[in-house]
């Protein structure tokens, strides 16, 4: 373009994934410029590097002063202006680096992957073969190995000759011996897939086959579909080879198939086909149902006790959007759901939905995004960050079990994903629908507003009843026995007849590790984690003390460190100490433990599997436990120290618990059998605790919301939380002051700030930590002091930090 005669060149706006909170400009140089659009990933230089990154804006700017992008990376937009401007959203309301909240929605596509070349030069032959050059032993060596092999990549060396650091690497080549040649790699649009098995009809008969593949056969037979190799191996036993031939025999046919346009088939049973929906589903449908037809906007709740439907509202509302042309995002909170749902809605739909979460193989991944793209899927499951899903045809979001902590996102780039999901339906204007048994306070608050409309599903399906719940008062407990035990006698007489009544039981204590403390009985110490304020837990499987919040750990000392007395005591119970109860209690119990330490990768749906086909009468675990899992055998659920959750320094602390435990209680008696839950506390009459064992969700809610609206809290205010962290607690401290001072001069009468406190986590891997709590009517107006008072950007020598956090989940 010219203009008076001068040439004006293009200039791009870049975000990139890094903790800057700022987008770069660079030049688009004339042969790149039609192709460089809003959306598209382009590779940039920066400082000496090379980095990816997506194109936010163009302008026509007189500017030669720029660096130019190198490429162009997409042949069409990966993100749409839609997804753009939500991503943007997200970002300034979290006070979030663009380019970090574009690398969660597109999340391999900003890495760039470098591999570095050897190559010996003439030169270094030279020195290698020059009968006078005396060059030191490693330096012979590294060049002896490029010698013998060729051409070499910096980690082939590396494995080979650990000594080949690169400095070494570095010197060798700034001698000119060596040459280092860098060739950079980005995902791309490579198809990527998978074998497939099904069972051919008039094949080879039995007779032909050992009993491994005959199971192999029975299985394929029972699929309606078929199954994807690695599940068919595992769940059979037979070898990658007697499938090829069986193949070859006729008797099976194996084909290629994509991945991430489906799921594989998961074995597991589906548990509740298509029922004739209740009156209270219809209706709630009929509501959903309507909004779809109408358009626009529309936040639902749809509150249902466990086991009341839910799902199938989701299900049948997403049918009603596929049938208008448009997709359905479904959310759910944990990976851990994911399987079981899955195969649940494969069995009921069959193809053209697809799931996405951060648990996936990179290239599924990636497949998966590029499906979603294209507007392949009509459904996506996902969790927290499929929140950024770039489906062009939006019709529906649900968000199950809103109340989920797992929705936020509590590294950079923070967010909640329930709550962007809202933002992103109204950006939209389409129909988003909320769901939970035990819905948060923000989202009762927001019916009551009138900002949400609530659709109640007041029973159970089939109208199973609600399971007994008997609050156990360990006080009287400890008065009647005598003993500090950790079962009370009515919950270890229910776990005897567990087996003999061929039922299932979940115990659930939110505590992992076997006990929680370590404690001197001479000097009363606890010992603490070296670099955080928190007492180590002790792992008896690994006989180490661990530090749950920064995994540092160590062996237990013999003697207290501060005053050397032997008299060490370990004290709490975790889920290790009450698994190894059990067991001492009838050793005949099949007992699984789920905790982080116990499942990690794909323990969890093997350990679910597992349980679900009755391999195992007993679960043991934390939190994980409580998910919305259907397990049809279990009549038995017990909680050890419900109230531990109660002490937690944290407004939110009566909520999490009522949920937790009505949440875990829910598991029991979902098949035929009624249901049987044991709540095990010394604050037996907490309304958390009563609510919970009495089904009268408004004993809670009621009491709880007159609590924040006196306490000033949400929902009722907006919070934000300026958190200032150091490495020296004096300039925390310090620097936590002046800023609110500075706030304060600022508030006048729009918010209120509280503080500077030391956090009640007030050490953490070493680093302390001030924060300052910001309490007012309106969001915007605290998020517009924090900016003002942050806009003159200080430098802090990387001597502390500054973290911004609206809506905090957590007060730690
Ligand atoms: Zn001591
Ligand atoms: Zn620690």
């Amino acid at each position: 373009m010219t203009l008076l005669g001068m040439s004006i060149p293009t200039v791009t706006r870049v975000a990139l994934p890094l903790a800057v909170d700022k987008t770069l400009s660079y030049r688009v140089p004339p042969s790149l410029a039609e192709a460089c659009a809003p959306g598209c990933r382009v590779l940039v230089p920066l400082g000496k590097g090379r980095k990816v990154g997506v194109v936010v804006g163009l302008a026509r700017e007189p500017r030669q002063d720029l660096r130019e992008i190198l490429n162009v990376l997409d042949p069409r937009p990966l993100l749409d202006e839609e997804l753009l401007e939500f991503t943007r959203w997200v970002a300034e309301y979290y006070f979030a680096p663009w380019g970090q909240v574009l690398q969660a929605a597109l999340p391999l596509a900003l890495r760039l992957k470098v591999k570095r070349h050897l190559l010996l030069l003439p030169p270094g032959r030279e020195v290698l073969e020059h009968p006078f050059s005396n060059p030191p032993a490693r330096v012979r060596r590294v060049l002896d190995r490029l010698a013998s092999s060729g051409n070499l990549s910096e980690a082939q060396m590396k494995r080979r000759l650990p000594e080949a650091g690169r400095r070494l690497l570095e010197d060798l080549a700034e001698r000119g011996w060596i040459a280092i040649v860098e060739e950079t790699r980005i995902p791309s649009h490579r198809a990527v897939g998978e074998p497939w098995v099904s069972a051919r009809a008039g094949g080879a008969s039995h007779a032909t086959f050992g009993p491994r593949q005959n199971r192999a056969l029975e299985l394929l037979r029972g699929a309606a579909d078929a199954i994807r190799l690695k599940e068919l191996l595992k769940a059979s036993g037979v070898t990658r080879n007697s499938i090829r031939t069986m193949a070859q025999k006729g008797a099976v046919a194996l084909e290629w198939r994509a991945s991430g346009t489906a799921w594989g088939k998961t074995l597991a049973p589906s548990i509740e086909s298509a029922l004739e929906p209740t009156a209270a589903q219809d209706e709630a449908l009929a509501a959903v149902s309507a909004a779809l037809a109408r358009g626009g906007f529309q936040p639902f709740l749809l509150e249902g006790v466990t086991g009341s439907g839910k799902t199938e509202v989701y299900l049948r509302a997403a049918e009603a959007v596929r049938a208008r042309g448009q997709a359905t995002l479904y959310l759910v909170p944990e990976i851990g759901l994911t399987p079981l749902l899955a195969g649940r809605l494969e069995a009921r739909f069959g193809s053209g939905m697809t799931i996405l979460h951060s648990g996936l193989p990179d290239r599924e991944r990636w497949e998966a995004l590029r499906g979603i793209r294209e507007g392949k899927p009509w459904l996506v499951l996902g969790t927290r960050s499929a929140v950024f899903a770039p489906l062009p045809r939006l019709g529906l979001i649900v968000v199950d079990e809103e109340q989920d902590p797992s929705y936020y996102q509590a590294e950079s780039p923070r967010y909640h994903a329930r709550d962007a999901a809202l933002v992103r339906a109204q950006r939209l204007g389409i129909v988003a629908v909320l769901g939970s048994a035990t819905p948060s306070l923000e989202a009762v608050a927001a019916c009551r507003r009138g900002k949400f409309r609530r659709l109640v599903l007041p029973s159970r399906v089939r109208d199973r009843p609600l399971p007994d719940v008997a609050l156990v008062d360990m006080r009287e407990e400890f008065r009647a026995t005598g003993s500090q035990s950790l079962l009370s006698r009515e919950l270890a007489g229910a776990i005897q007849r567990l087996k003999d009544a061929g039922d299932q039981g979940l115990l659930l204590l939110n505590r992992r590790g076997y006990a929680t403390f370590l404690l001197c009985r001479s000097c009363g110490t606890t010992l603490k984690c070296s670099s955080c304020s928190i007492a180590l837990t002790y792992h008896r499987t690994t006989n180490r003390l661990l530090c749950h919040y920064c995994n540092r750990s160590r062996r237990p000392p013999s003697a207290c460190p501060d005053c050397k007395s032997q008299h060490l005591h370990l004290g709490g119970a975790g889920t290790q100490r009450v698994e190894e109860t059990v067991r001492s209690l009838d050793p005949s119990l099949r007992i699984g433990r789920m905790d982080r330490d116990a499942v990690k990768g794909k323990g969890h749906s093997r350990l679910l599997e597992q349980f679900v086909h009755r391999e195992l009468d007993l679960l043991v675990g934390t939190q994980m436990l409580a998910k919305g899992h259907d397990f049809p055998g279990v009549t038995l659920v017990g909680v050890l120290s419900a109230d531990a959750l109660l002490s937690l320094p944290d407004f939110r602390a009566g909520e999490r618990t009522y949920q937790l435990l009505t949440q875990v209680a829910g598991r029991a008696g979902r098949g035929d059998r009624p249901g049987r839950v044991i709540i095990q506390a010394f604050a037996t009459d907490h309304p958390a605790l009563v609510a919970a064992a009495t089904h009268r969700p408004e004993v809670f809610y009621e009491r709880e919301l007159r609590l924040r609206r006196i306490m000033a809290y949400p929902p009722w205010v907006a919070l934000l939380q300026v958190r200032v962290e150091s490495r020296e607690a004096g300039r925390a401290e310090r620097h936590a002051s002046r800023l609110a001072g500075r706030l304060r001069a600022l508030a006048r009468r729009r918010f209120e700030v509280l503080g500077p406190s030391p956090s009640p986590l007030s050490r953490l891997k070493g680093v302390y930590r001030w924060q300052i709590l910001l309490k007012g009517p309106s969001r915007r107006a605290l998020a517009d002091g924090v900016r003002e008072v942050l806009k003159a950007p200080e430098d802090s020598q990387g001597l502390y930090r500054i973290v911004v956090e609206p809506d905090p989940r957590s007060l730690l």
